[in-house]
């Protein structure tokens, strides 16, 4: 599964506007966003933990992590109570998630979607990651919820931590009435 050309040039078309308009690319992504995570909120918190996955950027482990590397991403050895891939992660895992991935890049996606099957998807990442991410998948009819960064970059990112562990969390009972 990658990119189709029309995801692809619905991002040519926001970049467009963002030059044309003045306002920021980040600004008009996270409305995008903000639009395909409403619409995906409620159908995301009926699919069961167990067909659900989650992904996460490398760039969120600590600076020094020891996490090797294979063909599934980076596996957390959990040396760090404080990191957040971990407490995310282990958050997923208790839940029953069918995986958590902590991707070196985009890249790496399109398999994991083949081989693991989700029903949904919760990912972590910066905004053209996001936005890409929820056209592609809402392409394929997978439920799919984008939650941003606080601070995004190669290294040392952070995220809500509280919010991302609410939409980890989502279920029915809570879908209709968490807020987007
Ligand atoms: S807890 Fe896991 S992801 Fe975080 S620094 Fe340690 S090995 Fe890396």
């Amino acid at each position: 599964m990658s990119a189709s050309s029309s995801v692809v040039e619905t991002l040519a078309r926001i970049k467009r506007e963002a030059e044309e308009t003045g306002r920021s690319e980040k600004e008009l992504f996270r409305v995008h966003i903000h639009k395909l995570n409403s619409k995906n909120r409620n159908a995301l918190a009926a699919i069961p933990f167990s067909k659900r996955i989650l992904l996460l950027p490398q760039c969120l482990r600590n600076p020094d992590c020891p996490a090797p590397q294979n063909e599934e991403g980076y596996i957390c050895q959990q040396c760090s109570p404080d990191c957040q891939v971990n407490i995310l992660s282990q958050k997923a895992h208790t839940l029953g998630y069918k995986g958590c991935y902590i991707l070196p890049g985009g890249s790496m996606i399109p398999r994991l979607i083949a081989a693991t099957k989700p029903q949904a998807v919760i990912g972590i990442s910066c905004e053209e990651e996001a936005l890409l991410g929820l056209l592609t998948l809402d392409k394929h009819g997978i439920a799919a919820y984008g939650v941003l960064l606080l601070r995004d970059g190669c290294m040392n990112t952070a995220v809500d931590l509280d919010y991302a562990l609410t939409i980890i969390s989502l279920t029915k009972s809570e879908g209709t009435t968490f807020p987007p």
